[in-house]
């Protein structure tokens, strides 16, 4: 499936839920979502639509997919290294999205969303233990350093942008932050817990195993 190019804001009134894909907007009474509760093409109406199991396991897994910024491709392919992994497959599917380097920008306040920390990192801002790296989906590890490149942290665009979305997320406690050096730490792992989206990955599990 081709990447999305339309308004970001139907993706959440699509889901029911917000997505954040639209940086500080989101947190404010401009969200699309906290105007139109309802989802695109339905305009208020009460009309409930009998939802099969299948129909909840596919939100469900488009809800992640759209909340992480994944193409389909991507995404199948998460779930299937997550599925040989020991442990709970759903578990370990967004414990692996949570760990990808672009979630890992955006959860430490260093881009105002999922896409902005995409671009950093594909444009060469981001280094992993002091090595560029321009993959969004590096998987980090426990240990694992993260932080601008030097020339980078220099650049005023990218200043003004750390000092607007200051504080924008609440950094969860398995990465730490120096806000002074602009890095961070993988601390520990993500427990599931600390995954900020309302979601029942066992649906998913379910939609992939038929
Ligand atoms: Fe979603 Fe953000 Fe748009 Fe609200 S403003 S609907 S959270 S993308």
């Amino acid at each position: 499936m081709g990447k999305y190019n339309g308004p970001l804001c139907r993706l959440c009134r699509a889901e029911g839920t917000k997505l954040f894909l639209k940086g500080n907007r989101c947190i404010t009474d401009k969200c699309s979502l906290e105007r139109r509760k309802y989802p695109p093409g339905r305009k208020g109406s009460r009309v409930r639509i009998k939802k099969s199991n299948y129909k909840y396991q596919l939100r469900e897994k488009q809800k992640v997919k759209r909340f992480y910024g994944l193409r389909e491709k991507q995404f199948r392919n998460f779930f299937y290294k997550s599925a040989k992994q020991k442990g709970i497959t759903g578990e370990n599917l967004l414990r692996f999205l949570e760990l990808r380097l672009d979630n890992v920008i955006y959860r430490m306040n260093f881009a105002a969303s999922r896409t902005n920390a995409k671009q950093l990192i594909s444009h060469g801002h981001i280094q992993v233990n002091g090595k560029k790296v321009t993959v969004s989906s590096y998987i980090l590890k426990v240990g694992d350093e993260i932080s601008f490149n030097e020339k980078s942290i220099k650049n005023e665009n990218i200043k003004l942008i750390l000092e607007g979305i200051t504080g924008l997320v609440e950094t969860p406690e398995w990465i730490i932050v120096d806000t002074e050096k602009n890095s961070g730490k993988i601390n520990n792992l993500p427990n599931r817990e600390d995954v900020s989206l309302d979601v029942e990955e066992h649906l998913i599990v379910e939609l992939y195993s038929k």
